[in-house]
């Protein structure tokens, strides 16, 4: 079986156009899961596994000041986002990396191989929708970028084409409160049930709220972003407990969670309004 493993971007889009059914491997830590479950094994005996740990442009971040945004690479690992600076441009991506798996997941798994999969319970995939970022998805024709709730279309589904890659994601640096919590059976190594994450935004006074494991593919919540925007106090940076609790009942109405294997509807509607009560609390304290 050939294996390709491109060390700049150009030749690793030319391997993926060459062959656009080929293996895409990153960090490994989802398809090396799904290849010992022995859904891969089709594509893996008739095909090319591309490996892409070595291509450099993926593996760079850059902060661009006068932008307000961090452009980070495909291949940026957990481990990268939870150190700074990012942790402290980016802090609720941090606070999501740091819930993901063990630390030898978060030094192999990357940002890129998680928007590709896409699940329902994508760490980062919350974050990124309320932080409104753009995907930058790249092929041997050409380029485009796109919202990534555009980007996330269902259930492992997304609108990378055959051939093409994910070259990296831009995330807005802004100033104010943001943060993500997830529930799962226990507190580390877990799959969220349920999970949250707010973004406040000081300049424009608005706050962006996502859920994650609640519906096929993340949701935002406009009635809950609304009440939030107008109901803070955004000169003393303060909320009172009823409202925050309200906050969180209206962005559990925009859940559509299913009972599954792992958990009810009921308790994940639950659980989101909790979080996301929870989280305008530490963003916005008590006045
Ligand atoms: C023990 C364990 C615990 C885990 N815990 C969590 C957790 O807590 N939270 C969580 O969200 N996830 C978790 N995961 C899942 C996984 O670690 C993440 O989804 C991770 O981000 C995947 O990244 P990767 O680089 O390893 O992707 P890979 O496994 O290399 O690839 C995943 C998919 O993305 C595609 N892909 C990768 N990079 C690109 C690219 N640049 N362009 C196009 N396609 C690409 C691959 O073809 C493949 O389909 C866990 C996995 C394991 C094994």
């Amino acid at each position: 079986m050939p294996v390709a493993t491109p060390t700049d971007l150009q030749a690793a889009l030319r391997a993926a156009g060459e062959e656009p059914d080929a293996l895409i491997v990153a960090g490994g830590t989802d398809v090396m899961v799904e290849v010992n479950a022995g859904e891969r094994r089709p594509a893996l005996a008739s095909g090319t596994v591309i490996v892409l740990d070595r291509v450099r442009e993926l593996r760079r971040w850059l902060h661009d000041p006068e932008a307000s945004s961090v452009l980070l690479g495909a291949g940026v690992t957990y481990t990268e986002l939870m150190a700074e600076p990012l942790a402290s441009l980016l802090p609720a991506l941090a606070e999501a990396a740091r819930t993901v798996g063990s630390p030898q997941i978060r030094n192999c798994g990357t940002i890129g191989g998680n928007l590709a999969t896409c699940s329902p319970a994508g760490d980062t995939l919350p974050v990124l929708a309320a932080l409104d970022a753009q995907v930058h998805l790249a092929s041997s024709s050409g380029e485009r970028t796109m919202p990534v709730e555009e980007f996330m279309l269902g259930v492992k589904t997304t609108a990378l084409a055959s051939g093409e890659l994910i070259v990296g994601v831009t995330v807005p640096v802004l100033r104010g409160p943001q943060g993500y919590a997830k529930v799962g059976v226990r507190n580390a190594m877990v799959i969220a049930i349920a999970s949250a994450c707010i973004v406040a935004d000081k300049d424009q006074r608005t706050v962006r709220i996502a859920l994650g494991s609640v519906a096929p593919t993340v949701v935002r919540c406009p009635d809950a972003e609304q009440h939030a925007a107008a109901s803070v106090h955004w000169d003393r940076g303060r909320c009172a407990p009823a409202v925050a609790a309200e906050i969180g009942e209206r962005a559990a109405a925009a859940a559509r969670p299913i009972d599954d294997h792992r958990s009810t509807a009921t308790y994940r509607s639950r659980a989101v309004a909790v979080l996301v009560g929870r989280l305008i609390r530490r963003g916005f304290p008590d006045a």
